[in-house]
């Protein structure tokens, strides 16, 4: 069986969303359908590092953090993870508590989730054509919002809707992408973040986020892991 392609195993604390803080297990799988303009995990999307691990490598690898009780299965898209179906069971049967980080691109299918920790992408974050060429750009925007599929994940399980937001028009693009949905989205499961990979703009582009989030009602979404450890792989 073919395995799962993994860029990185590593013992964090949770840095996003609404397990802030909770000591965490990530499993990095490589590779992904997007081709988002600000990614800050090109090694595990466009370029696509690590070797295949079989699942029960990488159930032993998690297990191998005593302390850890809860497990983020992120990207790249995990979901595009061969496996990842498979290892969601055995950890979840273990006692684990499973975030999935994904897009929401791609059906959850068989796959054991907790929180369901999904970040649809707004037209901002289309690459440029110089970077990656006419054919990602079309496919990108083709993908990037699949309301279908997000209603099934939010259909299954506890979820939170996160975005990068940069601009005023892109908290208008939100509340229409939520809308959308046709959905009764609780406004503190939408969480809003800035983008930046470097504490001090991030802070400062933060104050901004939360005025928005004031205004819509939206959850203020902080990058901890940014101002604890930098912008640093394993962190
Ligand atoms: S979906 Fe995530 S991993 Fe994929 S390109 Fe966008 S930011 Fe990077």
């Amino acid at each position: 069986m073919k395995g799962m392609r993994i860029s990185e195993i590593f013992y964090s604390v949770q840095g996003e969303g609404v397990l802030c803080g909770v000591p965490s297990v990530f499993v990095r799988t490589s590779g992904c359908n997007l081709r988002c303009r600000w990614c800050d995990t090109p090694y595990a999307s466009w370029s696509p590092e690590g070797r295949e691990w079989s699942v029960d490598e990488v159930f032993k690898e998690v297990q191998s953090f005593g302390m850890a009780r809860h497990v983020v299965l992120t990207g790249g898209e995990p979901m595009l993870a061969a496996g990842l179906a498979e290892l969601s069971r055995r950890l979840h049967g273990a006692g684990y508590h499973i975030t999935i980080e994904t897009a929401g691109t791609v059906s959850p299918g068989e796959v054991v989730y907790d929180l369901a920790s999904l970040s649809p992408k707004l037209s901002g974050s289309v690459p440029s054509s110089d970077a990656f060429g006419v054919g990602w750009v079309e496919k990108h925007e083709k993908l990037r919002l699949q309301p279908a599929v997000l209603r099934e994940w939010i259909g299954g399980g506890d979820y939170q809707l996160k975005f990068v937001v940069g601009s005023r028009a892109e908290l208008d693009e939100v509340g229409r992408l939520v809308s959308a949905l046709g959905l009764a989205v609780p406004h503190h499961k939408v969480l809003l973040m800035p983008e930046g990979v470097e504490s001090g703009s991030l802070l400062e582009k933060g104050r901004l986020v939360a005025e928005w989030c004031k205004e819509a009602g939206y959850r203020y979404c902080d990058r901890l892991h940014v101002h604890l450890y930098g912008h640093t792989r394993g962190t």
